[in-house]
């Protein structure tokens, strides 16, 4: 039951929130809901990410209480925090409570998103600067939209330009001594290729709407959560609501082609106005909700893996294709792929990772956790402190990698050799062949790990067939070489926002916020993205940065095609979105948080 509905939601308001008011019984298991391995849907197609030791020691408020059927476990819990409801609810806040969740709204709402569908603000890869390649100025026609859509809006708030097309909402809290809270979102969606488009079942810049759906690029990524964030702030304004806490939005319009342009820029604007850690919380666009061993789960991503593309050359002298010797250039790099796919990095589960954390409450809540995975699980945690040989395989992790690779790769660097090319004619031996090898890094692991691996590994490559190896060096090319070199956009893990459930935190008032939209039996744990959002530019603006996609129809689950053909979003997510974020704006003001 949501916070709107008024015959419940007075008895329940509970507000600031002290930290005894925070933690809830474990609810009751859902016996009667099937099993349902689903495959954990990753998050993140495009996505990934995450955490500190405190996300996953669930200190259980003091409290002992019993671990599956073979007694109690110190320490680590899965800890729920109570629902989380606005007080000081005037006339005008209760009205606009009850309008939202009218047909009025409704239809009102899948105006303004299917609009904002309508301008395809698509993001190239091979985009010039920004005022001569005249495929940004799309970005203008955007811009104009919103601020004919949210008038108000636009009348409250300052709106700053920030290279040019980041926008940057303020909207000044009373308290100038609280911190602000940061909602973001990206204006542009990734291209639909020409080719692609007959096979929409709607065209993809329609925003048709079909009684349940609005459909193309940009609705379910992120359109509805840009959208959604200003309706409620135009809601919220309409009523008469004073923030004590400033708000700020920050809209990107290049996340989809790593975000340097807008987010690059947004970042830093913003770190310098406010200072390092000078914003109390950042919600971006993120993981959603999952079922998994039959728990209903929303899983805020506070944490990101890291990321490196590794380039590798292989120049070999040139000659005729008649008297070649044994390896040409192009088998000699297949030689060297062949052998850092022979060498998988481990799957392991870092204490920092947050899918320890959804391991931990599946075990504390799910009536259908496999016993074995709970059995070991349990055997972690009684290990834990003790000085174990760290060379040992991680057998929790590679039990619950079993699951499937979507699983696997939330404990692992992934290795993908994605591009290729080499030889230029088929009687002329291949003088340079090149590849470009993905990895996105496991929490708890480094860039550095790849590259020392890559490096050995061409090492012995390179001294098979007498050439000269430069690895990460910077050296130019040479011939009879192979040379190694980082892409441009090396990422570390993301530092792992805090996910303390037993005292008042952000995440504690983002898990009370979903908790009171969609009910106690939501299960609220840590999330990891495999991708990267617009916050990897925010780690130093906010140490409790959510990639959480707030917005949820309990009989849609999934992604809504992102990044793919018949993108879509389901009306009721949508305005679940837009329901959230009024709430979570309100309960940030009210909670006593720096
Ligand atoms: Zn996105």
């Amino acid at each position: 039951m949501g916070v709107m509905d008024n015959e419940k939601s007075h008895a329940d308001q509970r507000l600031p929130v002290s930290n005894a008011q925070l933690s809830s019984p474990r609810p009751r298991p859902r016996a009667l809901l099937k099993v349902q391995v689903s495959t954990f849907v990753l998050f993140t197609l495009f996505l990934a990410t995450w955490l500190s030791r405190d996300a996953i020691v669930w200190s259980g408020q003091g409290s002992w209480r019993p671990f599956g059927s073979e007694g109690p476990v110190a320490g680590k819990y899965c800890d729920q925090v109570l629902p989380l409801r606005p007080q000081n609810q005037s006339h005008g806040l209760d009205d606009m409570d009850k309008y939202i969740e009218s047909d009025t709204f409704r239809d009102a709402s899948i105006k303004r998103l299917s609009g904002a569908v309508q301008i395809p603000t698509e993001s190239f890869d091979d985009l010039g600067a920004i005022g001569e390649d005249k495929r940004w100025d799309i970005m203008y026609d955007f811009a104009a939209y919103l601020k004919e859509t949210f008038p108000e809006s636009h009348e409250t708030l300052s709106l700053e330009m920030v290279n040019t097309h980041g926008l940057l909402f303020t909207w000044k809290g009373e308290d100038e001594n609280l911190k602000p809270k940061l909602l973001m979102a990206h204006q542009d969606v990734v291209p639909v290729p020409a080719s692609t488009v007959d096979a929409w079942t709607h065209p993809p810049f329609s925003g048709f709407y079909d009684g349940k759906y609005i459909w193309g690029r940009g609705s379910s990524d992120c359109k509805n959560q840009l959208i959604g964030i200003l309706e409620a702030i135009e809601e919220l304004t309409k009523a008469g609501f004073t923030p004590r806490r400033t708000v700020l939005l920050s809209f990107g319009f290049d996340e989809e082609i790593s975000g340097r342009n807008g987010a690059g820029h947004l970042a830093p604007f913003i770190h310098e106005r406010y200072g390092s850690q000078g914003i109390a919380a950042i919600i971006d666009e993120g993981a959603g909700f999952v079922k998994q061993w039959g728990m209903r789960t929303a899983l805020p991503g506070v944490g990101e893996k890291g990321y490196t593309d590794v380039h590798i050359t292989v120049r070999m002298p040139g000659g005729h294709s008649s008297i070649p010797p044994d390896h040409t250039g192009i088998g000699v790099m297949s030689e060297l792929i062949t052998l850092i796919e022979a060498h998988q990095y481990p799957t392991h589960l870092n204490d920092q990772n947050p899918y320890l954390g959804l391991l931990t409450c599946g075990a504390e809540h799910s009536p259908d956790f496999p016993s074995k995975l709970k059995h070991l699980l349990r055997k972690r945690q009684r290990d834990a402190g003790l000085c174990k040989n760290k060379s040992r395989k991680d057998h929790l992790a590679l039990e619950a990698a079993k699951d499937g690779p979507g699983t696997r790769y939330l404990m692992q660097t992934s290795i993908a050799a994605d591009v290729i090319s080499g030889g230029v004619k088929v009687n002329a031996l291949p003088e340079r062949t090149t590849a470009i090898i993905n990895h996105r890094i496991n929490i708890g692991e480094h860039s550095s790990v790849v590259h020392h691996k890559i490096a050995k590994l061409a090492e012995s490559v390179a001294q098979k067939y007498n050439l000269t190896l430069h690895a990460f060096d910077g050296a130019r090319e040479e011939p009879k070489s192979i040379m190694l070199y980082a892409g441009p956009n090396v990422l570390e893990p993301a530092p792992v926002t805090p996910s303390d459930a037993t005292a008042l935190s952000p995440y504690s008032v983002l898990a009370g916020t979903t908790r009171a939209l969609y009910g106690e039996d939501i299960v609220v744990a840590p999330g990891l993205m495999t991708g990267n959002t617009d916050t990897r530019y925010y780690w130093n603006v906010s140490k409790h940065i959510f990639r959480f996609t707030a917005g949820w129809d309990a009989e849609s689950f999934g992604m809504g095609n992102i990044h793919t053909v018949d993108e879509r979003i389901s009306v009721t997510s949508h305005v679940n979105m837009v329901r959230w974020m009024s709430l979570f704006i309100r309960n940030m003001d009210q909670s006593d948080l720096e």
